[in-house]
């Protein structure tokens, strides 16, 4: 366990009885609340905060980009009641538990705009071939042979722990079982927008859209209102599903008022097999449809072109870069510095681990900053500030949830991830957008809020339990392999 720096000791840290973690080495000062009503004449003043975490520089993302060193953050409940200098915090705010961050930098919750959590249990699975290959020989025959409520709920599980350990806080889920995967994702204390997936041949759970469209019904009226669950639906894409149905699951978006999660433009192929026909590219005719609306969220856009971005920028459609998954499957570059200049909400993704291998929205965010450098030949195209917003700020705009998440605000959800500073790659210090971006990687995440919670404190994990996640999902790893006929893994692999 890496050492703390400064702490302060003003009760050790009981308060994180219930969350049953050993404690060794590690501390937190709970300068407990002299009582709320009553309390000593001197903190009367002070308004009563659950968290107050001291010390770092804090990168706020906020509209004027504050970066404050030596900084402070009061969170009340699930909410930031308090950012400022940690002289200023502190002279307002009397918490129930104190946190002292220093030689770090403490920024908003990282927002993964386009993934598939369960598939974390398919990582490296048919690696090397292009989508449809990929797609048909791999992916759909074990999908269909081993997505149960149970491996979703596994692979998901799974799939938190890589990303709360790299810094993520909220992301966006296209996949099959929702109801199942917000269960626990609710009981990891993530935040997440679960798209449930619509297709166009039996899936494991539905085998017809019309079996999605009535889970859909189900699965929204369980979690509508959900302080962390926001329930969406999923069309896959417009290869796969019929323009009835993408209509179908248009209008049910806007009748449940719930967001619209899609795969669109991802390749070239798409857009000429839509080109030949529709006559039209994916995203026109998904306007001609009337699927494009400003609840949209689409995943890749890699292949749109300026009219195609009036269009998305028109209706306040987000887009989701996915640097990775688009290198490793050569699907091309994806022009983001186009869709920001066009006014297209830009957000970031790591799509799912199986067409990625991860889930680090670090190692994203510095592949965006690199790649979109050199597709356009200009250094100064993809600033390392700009890059940090896709998963953040506009990241969060992307999502539509910009009101709830993407910067350390007063008001806005206490989604929070701090970093360390204190290893070789990350000294000195010049600029703290750079240091992030080109320098920091997942292992310097050491700590987590989400709405206000620890999900990781000093390197642990509070409400996953990572050894007992391994061992299931080795096993289920040797259960895909029988059910493929495959004995054991090629070699290379
Ligand atoms: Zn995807």
């Amino acid at each position: 366990m890496r050492r703390r720096k400064s702490v302060s000791r003003a009760g050790l840290g009981l308060i994180l009885l219930g969350l049953g973690l050993a404690l060794a080495g590690w501390a937190v000062a709970g300068s407990q609340t002299a009582g709320r009503r009553g309390a000593p004449a001197a903190s009367a003043a002070l308004q009563p905060a659950d968290w107050v975490i001291a010390g770092p520089i804090v990168v706020t993302m906020d509209p004027h980009r504050r970066v404050i060193h030596d900084g402070a953050v009061a969170i009340r409940r699930d909410t930031i009641v308090g950012v400022g200098s940690a002289a200023s915090v502190e002279s307002r705010y009397q918490p129930a538990h104190r946190l002292e961050l220093r030689d770090g930098v403490l920024i908003p919750g990282l927002i993964n705009g386009h993934t598939h959590a369960a598939m974390t249990l398919f990582r490296g699975l048919g690696d090397d071939e292009n989508l449809q290959n990929w797609l048909q020989d791999y992916i759909f025959p074990a999908e269909a042979r081993n997505v149960t409520p149970a491996f979703v709920r596994e692979g998901t599980r799974l799939g938190m722990v890589e990303m709360i350990e790299s810094g993520t806080t909220t992301f966006a889920d296209m996949y099959y079982f929702e109801s199942d995967i917000a269960a626990v994702v609710k009981q990891a204390g993530m935040r997440a927008v679960l798209g449930e997936t619509v297709i166009g041949f039996p899936a494991p759970d539905n085998k017809t859209p019309a079996e999605a469209f009535a889970y859909i019904h189900r699965f929204v009226a369980q979690w509508r209102g959900d302080s962390l669950i926001t329930p969406a639906i999923a069309p896959h894409a417009i290869y796969t599903v019929s323009g009835p149905d993408l209509r179908e699951s248009a209008a049910l978006s806007r009748q449940l008022g719930v967001p619209l999660l899609i795969h669109l433009s991802e390749t070239k192929k798409e857009v000429a097999d839509s080109l030949r026909e529709h006559h039209m590219t994916p995203v026109a005719y998904l306007d001609s449809l009337g699927v494009l609306a400003p609840n949209l969220t689409a995943a890749h856009c890699v292949w749109t072109d300026a009219a195609d971005l009036r269009l998305l920028a028109r209706h306040d459609v987000g887009c989701v870069y996915n640097p990775s998954s688009n290198l490793k499957l050569a699907d091309g570059m994806a022009p983001v510095t186009q869709w920001i200049a066009a006014g297209v909400p830009a957000g970031l993704g790591t799509d799912g681990a199986a067409s990625n291998n991860n889930l680090d929205m670090l190692r994203q965010i510095y592949f965006a900053a690199e790649l979109q450098k050199d597709a356009t030949m200009d250094p100064t195209a993809m600033p390392a500030e700009q890059a940090l917003a896709l998963a953040t700020s506009d990241g969060a705009r992307a999502l539509h949830m910009e009101k709830e998440i993407g910067s350390i605000e007063v008001g806005k959800k206490a989604d929070l991830a701090f970093l360390s500073l204190d290893e070789a790659h990350g000294v000195p210090l010049y600029n703290v957008y750079s240091q992030i971006v080109y320098a920091l990687e997942a292992s310097d995440v050491k700590d987590v809020f989400v709405a206000g919670k620890p999900v990781m404190l000093d390197g642990r994990l509070t409400t996953l339990d990572v050894p007992e996640i391994l061992s299931q999902a080795r096993a289920y790893g040797r259960r895909v392999l029988r059910s493929l006929h495959v004995a054991t893994p090629s070699p290379g692999h």
